[in-house]
């Protein structure tokens, strides 16, 4: 019985971990490296066919986000994860290839152009809708058999609807062990959600960590302060533009806006319009709304039951072509624009804010964290101006930063949840979905509580039974980018991480029959005289 890293290790994006029992191969989440790209996602760490079962612990993309790579390389087994977790796995793997298809048309229309190869998407949008025909949806508490010696079960995580923690019970020559995958832990007292449900005994743990070093600021009352930003900007004839991750913060904003108007909270103009300018978002908003009996907090099972549709109100308006959108701007009526991407580095938002950053009336409000080199990030900072399309944009409008609503446990959240872990206490608990320094830090934390932990490093494996670790991996090169964004030298760090992956591979394969490991050796003899020649 073995645990593989394959993805989120000392970093908080890519997450994929692998556990094979008997043989057969279970991933747990299949994420997309987001941000950095220290890890080339073309290159899944296995070979595709052969990993028998998915387990999804909820649909944002940096845990699902390779799962329509997996299905185009040949993945023939079984995706299992919450019904809501499916339904919004669906539409956000068709907006992630969408992504992945203009970004390989742009790169291929500047390769015509200098005569270099053209560039394949990762995936396409095909890809990802057949993700659908793999999947089995489940609902949280019901023991599903895999094959016979493991059963699985999923919990309410609290992160995003649908998200779960995942409890895998394996039994190996007569021994039986219990993992305790966490996915990404919520926060509490987040609306429509629940909070994290109670957690299991586990003989082992695998745990994020993203917050591991820092408490969240206290949350004041959100839906008042949001009212005084929209009835001071409405009432100056400015627009409040809000970038806002489409899925799950969007639909926690409506939540919001709806008890604003319901409250008369906004008295400059009572009645100001509400634009939801993402597809996405509003696919996504159809799906909350729809029936999320066993997913929904109570507040918002009280709202359900009186009649009230949590995510509807009067002047609330879809923008769906990109016409609409940009009429937006035009017509001149103050109103709340809320768009992504939430941190501005791409999509519609870049033109609202085009138009109202300038605007000294008007109002940007930061709702989510603001990773360091972003657009949202630079506004936060203070900058003077931007460049958006080509052109230089004064920003007088005021920047307003609402970033106590996380989705995330902080780190005494995240030490009361693994203490909450007893009978069985675990046997070594694994740190990952943390950086670097943060994921090393919490480890240390967690050892100085008296657990046994550590943060593994990419492609380590561990063996459950004899517990002890077989391959230490290794900690993939970080990119630099330099100061226009290029990435410096990507194609000699890819062939770097590409060699560590041979010798973690060749590593892997002792033990294997003499003719298979002499082929493969001629055949690397072989490649490198090639090269060696060239
Ligand atoms: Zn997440």
């Amino acid at each position: 019985m073995k645990l593989f890293f394959y993805g989120a290790d000392q970093c908080v994006t890519g997450s994929c971990h692998c556990l094979e029992v008997n043989g057969r191969r279970i991933l747990i989440d299949c994420g997309l490296q987001q941000g950095r790209d220290e890890i080339d996602n073309a290159e899944l760490p296995f070979a595709a066919n052969a990993v028998d079962f998915v387990l999804v612990t909820h649909a944002h993309i940096d845990h699902s986000g390779r799962l329509p790579l997996l299905v185009k390389r040949g993945f023939q087994g079984r995706i299992l994860t919450t019904r809501a977790t499916a339904e919004l796995m669906d539409i956000m793997l068709q907006d992630s290839a969408n992504i992945q298809e203009s970004d390989a048309e742009w790169k291929s229309r500047k390769a015509r152009r200098s005569g270099e190869p053209l560039t394949e998407p990762l995936y396409t949008v095909e890809d990802a809708m057949r993700v659908q025909s793999f999947v089995s949806a489940c609902e949280y508490g019901e023991t599903v058999e895999l094959f016979p010696g493991v059963q699985v079960r999923f919990e309410d995580a609290g992160h995003l609807l649908g998200s779960a923690f995942v409890i895998v019970d394996a039994e190996e020559n007569g021994e039986k062990r219990r993992l305790l995958f966490s996915g990404d832990i919520g926060n509490v007292d987040q609306p429509i959600i629940r909070d994290p449900g109670t957690v299991p005994g586990a003989d082992f743990v695998v745990m994020e960590s993203t917050y591991g070093d820092r408490n969240h600021e206290e949350v004041k009352d959100y839906t008042e302060d949001l009212a005084d930003v929209i009835d001071g900007t409405l009432g100056r004839g400015g627009n409040v533009v809000i970038p806002a991750f489409a899925v799950g913060r969007t639909q926690e904003l409506l939540y919001f806006i709806r008890d604003i108007k319901a409250r008369g909270l906004v008295r400059s103009v009572p009645d100001f319009p509400v634009y939801i300018d993402s597809p996405l978002a509003q696919r996504a908003t159809g799906i909350f709304a729809g029936d999320l009996r066993g997913y929904l907090d109570d507040e918002a099972l009280d709202l359900v039951k009186d009649g009230v549709e949590m995510f509807r109100f009067p002047d609330l308006r879809m923008a769906v072509t990109s016409e609409e959108s940009k009429a937006l701007n035009a017509d001149g009526v103050p109103k709340v624009i809320i768009s992504a991407s939430g941190m501005c580095d791409a999509g519609r938002i870049r033109h609202h804010l085009k138009h109202n950053l300038w605007r000294s009336e008007s109002t940007v409000v930061f709702v989510g964290f603001q990773a360091e080199g972003t657009l949202g990030r630079r506004l936060l900072d203070g900058v003077e101006s931007v460049k958006l399309f080509g052109e230089e944009i004064a920003v007088h409008a005021k920047i307003v930063n609402f970033n106590g609503l996380s989705s995330h446990a902080d780190r005494d959240h995240l030490l009361s949840w693994i203490q909450a872990v007893q009978d069985p206490v675990p046997r070594h608990v694994f740190v990952v979905h943390g950086d670097r320094e943060v994921s090393q830090f919490f480890a240390k934390t967690l050892c100085d509580l008296g657990l046994d932990a550590h943060a593994p490093q990419y492609t380590a494996c561990y063996d459950l039974l004899e517990e002890r670790e077989l391959e230490v991996g290794y900690l993939p090169v970080r990119k630099r980018r330099d100061g226009d964004g290029k990435r410096a030298s990507s194609a000699y760090e890819r062939l770097s991480a590409l060699g560590q992956m041979l010798v973690e591979f060749i590593k892997r394969s002792r033990g294997r029959d003499n003719k298979t490991l002499a082929r493969f050796a001629d055949q690397l003899r072989q490649m490198l005289d090639r090269w060696e020649d060239m």
